[in-house]
């Protein structure tokens, strides 16, 4: 099999067997969900929705404010008991609101189009992805309809559907892609229409074998179709590293896939997009993969949109007594968590649980000037002399070095045999520059 890729990136311990070949299982309904009024990159919802009401699953509860917003959805049917701060997996204390289940499941969909998507208008299958509440499942969360809607100037010649899942440890991606062929494909196909493109490629990484047959299966019929296998390389997923992969365009720093006539979207928005248009549901649901040597039993969970993460982890049997560390995503890019009361978002991708055994303390040392960090770095940076600048102060310095255009995947930080968090400091310089442009404008 003819293998794609791009130049440098690392190569993870993979542990996708803990659930690669587990079938999706749905979560029981919860008796109260949190959600939170922004899980997206763009401006906070604004709830409209007031302590007492009732709702019903899938109504609007929280609607968008500007362009880059998305609207949100209630994941269950019940009466919000409560709008206000609570634990947010970014770490924060976040606006949510918390409704709790009472009677009978009852739903509200996101439109009443009767015709097939074939006779709709783009602008009415925008507007439908808009209304409900779709997001990049991927990770990234950015609104779907805003992606889909380049400027004018910019022409999209080639579409993508992002298979990678390259983190170690998640499979949902993978789950979806070998049990929801069918939905997929007809999602991209929308995307496909909205897009005005004659192509679109499914770029998977080869370790997924069953599911580069399944979507060759599902596609035979389909010329503008093309599945790439990819090679398993860490960040294959990263929308540049894909891109480079698929088509051989390099997406210039500082630039957008569009500037070079790109989209991409993951796979589980291909899937939101076909329940949103063709089922009229909305983004209440979310594959998660409950992972990791300290959960009694992995699985990819469908879990609704506010559901707190204890309530997976409890249905994956519980936790082990030797657990050291909880993440949201995988290894790489995850973000520690220190409750088990925060809600799964749009962006959850996944729970990662870990024992001692697999965190151990690792002790920092003084660089020994390797070159491996530089050679793993998929952006071509030097993460060593980035990392330097900002422990140093010198934030201008770190700025020329090019710390902006760091996509914060974490393989120089793999790399290093010293153990020096370099991503970590990285982040830290990022948010100071952004900081200090913020106050200058
Ligand atoms: S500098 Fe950024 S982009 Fe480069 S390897 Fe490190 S985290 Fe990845
Ligand atoms: S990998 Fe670590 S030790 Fe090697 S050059 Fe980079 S920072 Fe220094």
């Amino acid at each position: 099999m003819k293998v794609s890729s791009f130049k440098h990136g690392s190569h993870p311990a993979e542990f996708k067997e803990y659930t690669e070949h587990k079938t999706l299982e749905p979560l029981p309904i919860p008796e109260e969900v949190f959600i939170p009024v922004i899980q997206h990159i763009g401006a906070p919802c604004k709830p409209v929705v007031k302590v007492g009401d009732e709702v019903k699953t899938g109504q609007l509860i929280a609607e968008s404010t500007g362009f880059v917003s998305s609207n949100i959805h209630s994941s269950i049917t019940g009466k919000v008991k409560k709008i206000g701060d609570f634990p947010h997996p970014n770490g924060t204390k976040s606006p949510m609101i918390q409704i709790v289940a009472e009677g009978d499941e009852e739903w509200v969909k996101v439109h009443d189009h009767t015709e097939p998507w074939g006779e709709m208008s783009v602008e009415q299958l925008k507007k439908i992805i808009a209304d409900a509440g779709i997001v990049g499942m991927g990770g990234a969360a950015f609104p779907t309809n805003v992606k889909v809607s380049p400027p004018r100037d910019k022409k999209i010649e080639t579409f993508i559907i992002n298979g990678c899942e390259c983190e170690p440890y998640l499979t949902a991606d993978h789950r979806m892609m070998v049990e929801q062929a069918k939905e997929m494909i007809e999602g991209t196909q929308i995307l496909m229409k909205i897009l005005d493109v004659e192509k679109a490629f499914i770029g998977i990484e080869s370790n997924k074998p069953d599911a580069i047959e399944i979507m060759q299966k599902s596609t035979e019929h389909l010329p503008g179709i093309t599945i790439i296998p990819l090679k398993v390389k860490y960040p294959q997923g990263a929308e540049k590293m894909l891109i480079k992969a698929v088509n051989k365009r390099e997406v210039p720093a500082g630039s957008l896939p569009m500037d070079v006539g790109c989209v991409v979207n993951n796979v589980g928005t291909a899937i939101a997009v076909y329940e949103a248009v063709v089922k009229k549901i909305p983004s209440i649901n979310r594959i998660v993969t409950v992972t990791g040597d300290a959960v009694t039993e992995p699985k990819n969970v469908i879990a609704r949109i506010g559901t707190p993460f204890s309530k997976l982890i409890e249905f994956c049997g519980g936790l082990k007594p030797d657990t050291k560390k909880i993440l949201m995503g995988g290894p790489m890019m995850g973000v520690a968590q220190y409750s088990l009361d925060v809600p799964v978002v749009k962006a959850t991708s996944g729970i990662l649980c870990l024992t001692k055994k697999s965190v151990p303390y690792r002790e920092e040392f003084t660089c020994i000037v390797c070159g491996r960090c530089v050679h793993a770095c998929p952006m071509f940076l030097v993460p060593t002399r980035i990392a330097r600048a900002v422990e140093a102060g010198k934030f201008e310095m770190a700025d020329e070095l090019g710390i902006m255009n760091c996509i914060e995947c974490g393989s120089c930080a793999y790399e290093c045999p010293s153990n020096i968090p370099l991503v970590q400091r990285i982040r830290i310089g990022k948010n100071k520059i952004r900081e200090m442009k913020n106050k200058k404008s």
